[in-house]
């Protein structure tokens, strides 16, 4: 049997791109003169794909791959990818689950205490001397504080758990109720936002959630609630947000994750509760490595047996 012939989509890591090349003869579609000419010609050539949740891969380019068996994506997020064509040409999807976990979670709980505590703000005062001449305001307490959760999987288990240790009394909202959850189940999401203090969003983007997070759910939020996103931007109307914590009817926000990355609304950068991070969640060493070696397992194993270890 013949290795079947893999095309990377958008660059990774240096350590990565050079794996996939050296290991598996990958071609790096990026790095052809005329990517889309090249996928035009060539695309029939390739049975696997290697992209990321950041790069999908459109329907435009599945047409140009018409042999494709199988997606090997880095990250967790499905959204870039048309899951139905997927499903209609029987190609296999692995993500990078589980792996990412403790890095995202430990994101969410860093932006509920900075955007609570106004450390990134605090921060800046030290660095102008501003400490030199007046106090830093007092800030809103975390420890104790409830905690709603939209999109109680793996992620948004993995907030909780770090949230008993700060005494937050927890509850989430997601269409299916978890039986096995010591937390309580809100079914109305509303409801949640009305009496969360922290409202931390854990779910996929994609069209089931565009838009959730609107005025009306920030309202019920409140002047003293803290939105905290870091599953996707389209999850929340962004105009809706900005409008409300510069209205001052949302009490703050902590956000890895925008409609437009990397564009950031210039309105935000003004305001003292807001913190803005780059799509950082599972930005570190440690796990980033971790899902390049999932990337690349994955994609042994549909060598091998034809068979994905993590498939969607
Ligand atoms: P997961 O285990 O699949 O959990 C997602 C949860 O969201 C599920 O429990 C699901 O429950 C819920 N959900 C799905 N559709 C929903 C809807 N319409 N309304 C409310 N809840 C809904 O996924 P995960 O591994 O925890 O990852 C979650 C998301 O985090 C990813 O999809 C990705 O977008 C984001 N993420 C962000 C970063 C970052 O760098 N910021 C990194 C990794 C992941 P039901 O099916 O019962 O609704």
């Amino acid at each position: 049997m013949s290795t079947p012939r893999i095309l990377h989509l958008g660059p990774l890591s240096e350590r990565f791109n050079r794996a996939l090349a050296e290991r598996h003869g990958a071609v790096a579609l990026w790095l052809q003169a005329d990517p889309q000419a090249f996928l035009r010609e060539h695309g029939g050539e390739f049975e696997l794909l290697v992209s990321s949740a950041r790069f999908g891969c459109s329907a435009e380019q599945l047409a140009c791959l018409p042999n494709l068996k199988a997606i090997c994506s880095f990250g967790v997020g499905y959204d870039p990818y048309p899951l139905d064509l997927l499903r209609d040409r029987g190609i296999a999807l692995s993500t990078t689950p589980d792996v990412l976990n403790d890095c995202v979670a430990d994101l969410a709980l860093g932006l509920m205490i900075d955007s609570a505590r106004r450390l990134a703000a605090a921060d800046r005062f030290v660095r102008a001397g501003s400490w030199l001449g007046s106090s830093f305001p007092l800030t809103r307490k975390v420890s104790g504080k409830k905690l709603g959760i939209v999109g109680y999987g793996r992620i948004g288990q993995a907030i909780a758990r770090r949230a008993e240790g700060f005494a937050m009394p927890v509850r989430y909202h997601q269409r299916k109720e978890n039986p096995a959850s010591p937390h309580g189940y809100e079914a109305d999401l509303l409801a949640l936002a009305r009496w969360a203090d922290f409202l931390v969003l854990a779910c996929p983007g994609g069209a089931t959630t565009h838009h959730l997070i609107g005025a009306e759910v920030l309202a019920a939020l409140g002047p003293q609630g803290i939105l905290v996103n870091i599953a996707r931007g389209s999850v929340v109307d962004q105009t809706a947000l900005v409008e409300a914590l510069l209205a001052g009817t949302l009490g703050g926000a902590g956000l890895d994750v925008f409609e437009a990355e990397p564009q950031v609304p210039e309105a935000l950068f003004a305001l003292p509760n807001v913190v803005l991070l780059p799509h950082v969640g599972s930005g570190t060493e440690e796990t980033r490595l971790q899902m390049e070696e999932l990337v690349l397992a994955n994609l042994q194993a549909f060598i091998d047996k034809g068979e994905l270890l993590t498939p969607l």
